[in-house]
């Protein structure tokens, strides 16, 4: 394996030119074309090792690094493109419990009060946004590159689980995840498969493809369901307090909430949420590729605020991907 020499900022420029270019064509590829051609592991492993240089050499950082962009790419799509008054974020990650226990330690140094979370599945599908006017369904778009995503009214109302209208007359901008069940992907394959058309992926990628559609009747035949879990601004326009809350409240309003979280204060606790989710992963008839961990108090959301890329009062815990080597332009290292 050849050495990387983190001392010379020459060979460091290098290298993070080389990353940046390989991530934004397997960007392009997943974000874009639907169709990625690494697996996730292998893209977070080079992600990581750009940021770990970004972090060794700062004054190297180039402002459009995909480090500092939701989705890394700009969308170019045909679908109509809609401007996000509030940023659809991504989120931080972790790998290991040491990690997210560093991750609450910190978060913790801000606040005098001990913290108590909300720990969800981390649902494997695509980000939306549905905008409600007194309770009726008005908008519908994908994070895109987190200001400009693309506009799928037309392709939502093939969603079931999505109400049309809410249980009140709310105006409201409801944020969650769009994703094809595990059944309705097998199928999917099978009958692409029989057609001698290419197959999806993943589940992931099978949503995406099939959300992002200029037919919206193709959307109608892929059977996509949905899981709601952030509304914006809810202290203000719902008067919820806790992520806990608003969860039931989502339910209650009629949209479709997932209701296997937990409020958790220690480390410990979380653990045993992630070891009792992973355990049951395969049982569930949808996809999940982790755990995330959101401060549960909403106000100190506004506190801990964002990065230009994602919320300091969450984090994904992805679970442990398979070891691989890679081997990028020349480049060759494990992590
Ligand atoms: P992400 O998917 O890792 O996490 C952020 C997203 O999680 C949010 O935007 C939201 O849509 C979703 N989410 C699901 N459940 C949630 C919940 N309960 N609460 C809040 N959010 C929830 O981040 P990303 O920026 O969408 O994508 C980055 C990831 O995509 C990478 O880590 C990589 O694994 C994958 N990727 C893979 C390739 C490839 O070529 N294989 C290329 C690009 C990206």
């Amino acid at each position: 394996m050849t050495e990387v020499a983190l001392t010379d900022p020459t060979e460091a420029a290098q290298q993070m030119e080389k990353l940046q270019l390989q991530l934004q064509q397997w960007a392009k590829e997943y974000y874009e074309n639907d169709s990625p051609t690494v697996e996730d592991a292998e893209y977070d492993k080079v992600y990581k090792r750009l940021q770990e240089l970004e972090a060794a050499f700062p004054e190297l950082v180039n402002p459009d690094s995909i480090t500092q962009q939701v989705g890394g790419h700009k969308t170019k799509s045909e679908l109509p493109k809609v401007e996000h008054d509030v940023p659809m974020l991504s989120l931080g990650d972790v790998f290991s419990m040491d990690e997210l226990t560093n991750w609450m330690v910190n978060t913790q140094k801000s606040f005098t009060e001990e913290l108590i979370y909300n720990a969800e599945l981390k649902i494997d599908g695509l980000a939306i946004s549905l905008v409600y006017q007194e309770g009726l369904l008005v908008q519908a778009s994908t994070r895109g590159d987190g200001n400009v995503g693309e506009d799928v009214t037309s392709n939502i109302k093939y969603v079931d689980d999505i109400p049309k209208k809410l249980s009140e007359p709310l105006s409201i901008e409801v944020r969650g995840e769009i994703y094809m069940p595990k059944e309705a992907f097998v199928s999917l394959n099978e009958s692409r498969e029989r057609d001698g058309l290419p197959t999806f992926a993943n589940p992931r990628n099978a949503a995406a493809g099939s959300l992002r559609q200029l037919d919206p009747l193709i959307t109608k035949k892929r059977k996509l369901s949905a899981f709601m879990y952030q509304v914006v601004d809810a202290p203000r326009s719902l008067n919820i307090k806790t992520q806990s809350e608003l969860l039931i409240r989502l339910s209650q309003l009629g949209l479709p909430a997932n209701n296997t979280n937990a409020v958790v204060t220690s480390t410990t606790d979380v653990e045993n949420y992630i070891v009792s989710q992973t355990n049951h992963r395969d049982s569930l008839s949808y996809g999940i590729d982790g755990i995330v961990i959101k401060v549960n108090n909403l106000s100190f959301h506004e506190e801990l605020g964002n990065t230009v890329k994602v919320p300091k009062w969450a984090i994904a815990y992805k679970f442990p991907p398979e070891e691989a080597e890679t081997i990028i332009q020349g480049i060759e290292w494990t992590v």
